[in-house]
């Protein structure tokens, strides 16, 4: 599992995220929602190591990874603005980080054709990403966090730059994947419908502390105070 314990944030001296404690269990599928600037990114990051904690203690797995670099905390994160590498094919772009740790090649290429297959990619491994749509191109960025078989998946905003119908197929196809892969994944939206259907359990923030935790459920049904029923209650 992943835990949080008295995470503080400052940029300065105004905290943007204050204390706050999170625990979330294996195999879980969680949802970072709140307003925009709630810290949601900044939570993220922290976990994924691109951000310093001002205070507190991040444990992936039972060990303290506060301080340890990104690429040792066995995550993989995935953002709104994939930034493939141009002048590569789409296979060569989702193995670059396997090649780079000197995998060898008869390693590299079964995991490349299961990751391919299961987003749906296979016809496109030659083509180069300029070539791809919008969403096949957030697909490419995926498959490139996933063959790395973290154990620990981060999504930050991943499709917020898609037309809606586009959206919804690729919500459902992350859904299905982590039925299949069950990684514990964290997803960031700032949509409450997304959030509703994604999530196993969503963290609603605010201000940089935590306003609910439950199941989709339990949030719509029982909203802990106006701040949430308001949040939930508005369309995106
Ligand atoms: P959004 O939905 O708009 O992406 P968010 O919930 O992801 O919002 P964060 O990006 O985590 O919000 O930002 C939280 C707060 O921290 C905001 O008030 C933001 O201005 C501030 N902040 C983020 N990064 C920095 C920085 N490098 N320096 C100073 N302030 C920052
Ligand atoms: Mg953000």
């Amino acid at each position: 599992n992943i835990t949080c314990s008295s995470i503080v944030k400052s940029y300065g001296d105004y905290p943007v995220i204050d204390g706050l404690n999170l625990d979330i269990p294996d195999h879980e599928f969680v949802v970072f929602l709140g307003p925009s600037g709630c810290g949601k990114s900044t939570m993220l990051r922290m976990i994924a190591g691109l951000e310093t904690v001002t205070g507190g203690r991040i444990e992936i797995g039972g060990t303290d990874v506060t301080d340890l670099p990104p690429g040792d905390r066995g995550v993989a994160m995935v953002f709104q603005s994939y930034a493939l590498y141009p002048h590569m094919s789409v296979a060569d772009n989702i193995t670059f980080g396997l090649r780079r740790q000197g995998l060898p090649k008869a390693e590299i290429a079964p995991r490349l054709t299961q990751v391919a297959d299961m987003l749906g990619l296979a016809p496109f491994l030659d083509r180069r990403p300029k070539n791809l749509s919008g969403g096949q191109q957030q697909r490419v960025a995926m498959a490139r966090a996933m063959i790395k078989t973290p154990k620990v998946f981060l999504f930050d905003e991943p499709l917020s730059n898609l037309d809606a119908k586009l959206r919804e197929k690729l919500r459902t196809e992350i859904r299905k994947m982590h039925l299949q892969l069950k990684t514990t994944t964290i997803f960031v939206t700032h949509d409450q419908l997304e959030a509703m259907t994604i999530a196993d359990r969503i963290v609603l923030m605010r201000d940089g502390a935590i306003e609910q935790m439950g199941t989709p459920d339990e949030i719509f049904e029982r909203p802990a105070s106006h701040f949430v029923a308001d949040f939930i209650g508005t369309p995106a």
